[in-house]
């Protein structure tokens, strides 16, 4: 990734919303206890829930959702235009999210079912690199704000942290968390990327996969795991689909 070599003090960053539900841009605006530091590098241009700015000049652009209309691919593209660097962040943005159940089913006939005869701008649910050049995704739905402030400090900073490659079971089993699998379960855990603190094993609920597969995932032994423990398929496929983040992998396209 481009190293920006800023020449002023503080960062210029705008941060911008397509379709999603802005959990994540309120991750950041939530953060309380660091966020005063987090501003201290920064010079807020455009960014709708913690300022009312609003420049096009910014080095550093966050964009948060999915590209599901016209009218936001030509923003998009002005936004990448603007930018030095370009962040997706959320899951929403880096994989389509949950906005890409839509997909799988006819645009016209979900379009009828929602809205009747009105007319609707609206197109299939598309990632943000499907669009534009990305220069880094921070997955997750919603994302961890450490995360996004580490990685957006190690771009200003140079240092080029990444993201953890190990798949979520790691943080999970650190935690003496009981598998969920033993529980009846299907997680998972053992094929998504780590870094969220396996928050929701941790409550008991199987991980859904929101930031997507870890690197060099064994897919096969994931589902034969499935099948030895005479789990359903189905309900594989389905947590496979929720976030569009495991398309390359799931059985059925439905
Ligand atoms: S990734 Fe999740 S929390 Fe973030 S905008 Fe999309 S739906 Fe909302
Ligand atoms: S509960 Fe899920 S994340 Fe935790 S160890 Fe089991 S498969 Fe891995
Ligand atoms: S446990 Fe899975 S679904 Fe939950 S936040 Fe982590 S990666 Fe996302």
């Amino acid at each position: 990734m481009q190293h920006l070599g800023f020449s002023h003090n503080k960062i210029k960053i705008g941060s911008f919303d397509f379709t999603c539900c802005e959990g994540c841009q309120l991750q950041l605006a939530n953060r309380e206890s660091t966020l005063p530091a987090f501003l201290e590098l920064l010079d807020i241009r455009n960014f709708r829930e913690i300022s009312s700015e609003k420049h096009d000049d910014y080095d550093i652009a966050l964009v948060e959702g999915s590209i599901t209309r016209e009218d936001e691919v030509e923003r998009l593209k002005t936004i990448r235009s603007n930018a030095k660097v370009l962040i997706a962040y959320g899951s929403c943005a880096c994989f389509g999210g949950v906005n890409s159940l839509k997909n799988r089913f006819p645009l016209e006939e979900s379009v009828k079912e929602v809205y009747g005869e009105k007319q609707i701008d609206t197109l299939p649910v598309r990632r943000v690199s499907d669009i534009v050049h990305v220069d880094f995704s921070i997955p997750g739905c919603p994302v961890s704000k450490e995360e996004v402030e580490r990685i957006v400090v190690s771009v200003v900073t140079g240092s080029m942290i990444g993201l953890p490659k190990y798949p979520v079971c790691v943080e999970c089993k650190q935690k003496l968390n009981t598998c969920l699998f033993d529980l009846g379960e299907i997680c998972l855990g053992p094929i998504t990327r780590a870094g969220c603190d396996a928050v929701c094993t941790t409550g008991k609920t199987p991980c859904l996969g929101c930031r997507g597969p870890a690197e060099d995932i064994n897919f096969t032994s994931f589902t034969e795991l499935v099948t030895e423990k005479q789990l359903p398929v189905d309900d594989m496929n389905e947590k496979l689909g929720f976030y569009n983040c495991f398309e390359e992998f799931r059985h059925d396209k439905s």
